[in-house]
């Protein structure tokens, strides 16, 4: 398998979830072996933020990452994309700090790659290959990611809230689910009981109906009489979240990943941790 890069270039606009700020944000096709870029043209041409573990910067909410003092936010959606949809190689140019956040999924990002095309290039695609099994666990949260040897990337996945409206559920990928309609159209979701504190930390302030679903607990529901799009959506938002951190293992990932109660912070600890093991 060869590596691949967009066949043309395509843009987009809309606002940071937790900045609220507009932004403008444009994929550009990048040579063999370049990676998945960031670059803050609004910084300059040399604001580079390459996408890998070692430049993760925050994990409240979302994956921030900074390079050389160079700030990207909210990178996870678009990650999963690239790698879900075979981006190897490609340049993310912003004018601002924030991926936008658009209806909350990575749908129209898999609409946008689909619409560009991708192309073949001359190198080989290159795999970080699980090499043995591995744990991470979080004992206060009692979060757990565990990775084992597979020839494929599987991800079997389980969220556990103390939610009646949310509670257990579970969500899976392996090469036969189909990333953009099965994965990508899931949207970010929280609990309206947790929106007043994230405010208050200054987060979400670009947050609506419009780019999240909001689960009310109390009532029983999602506001703005929105439905899910699966039984399972948040478990499958969750799923989207964690192939878009594991993106930063800098090349595709084969193995198995078992996920219990993941967030971003355990999900890039645990890359890092496997990364350094040489686990993978
Ligand atoms: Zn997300």
């Amino acid at each position: 398998m060869k590596q691949q890069t967009l066949k043309s270039s395509c843009s987009f606009s809309g606002i940071g979830l937790h900045s609220g700020k507009p932004v403008e944000m444009q994929l550009l096709p990048a040579p063999d072996d370049y990676g998945i870029v960031f670059q803050r043209a609004d910084l300059g041409d040399e604001a580079l933020v390459h996408a890998v573990v070692d430049h993760v910067a925050s994990t409240r909410r979302s994956t921030g990452l900074a390079e050389n003092g160079i700030r990207v936010r909210t990178a996870e959606h678009l990650l999963a994309a690239f790698r879900c949809l075979g981006v190897d190689n490609v340049l993310v140019r912003l004018n601002a700090e924030e991926v936008p956040i658009l209806d909350g999924s990575a749908l129209p990002y898999a609409n946008a790659l689909r619409a560009c095309g991708l192309i073949e290039q001359q190198a080989d695609r290159r795999y970080r290959v699980v090499r043995r099994h591995a744990e991470y666990r979080d004992s206060r949260s009692g979060s757990s990611i565990i990775v084992d040897p597979c020839r494929e990337l599987i991800v079997d996945l389980t969220i556990d809230f103390k939610s009646e409206l949310v509670g257990k559920q579970q969500a899976c990928y392996d090469s036969t689910v189909d990333f953009a309609t099965q994965i990508a159209p899931c949207r970010t979701f929280c609990f309206y009981r947790e929106v007043a504190m994230l405010r208050l930390f200054g987060l979400i302030k670009g947050g609506s109906l419009d780019n999240a679903l909001v689960l009310n607990d109390r009532k029983q529901c999602y506001m703005g009489g929105k439905t899910p799009l699966f039984d399972n959506e948040p478990a499958r938002h969750k799923l989207l979240d964690l192939l878009g951190d594991f993106a930063l293992a800098g090349l595709p990932v084969q193995g198995r990943i078992t996920a219990y109660k993941p967030g971003h912070k355990i999900n890039t600890l645990a890359l890092k941790q496997f990364l350094s093991d040489e686990v993978l």
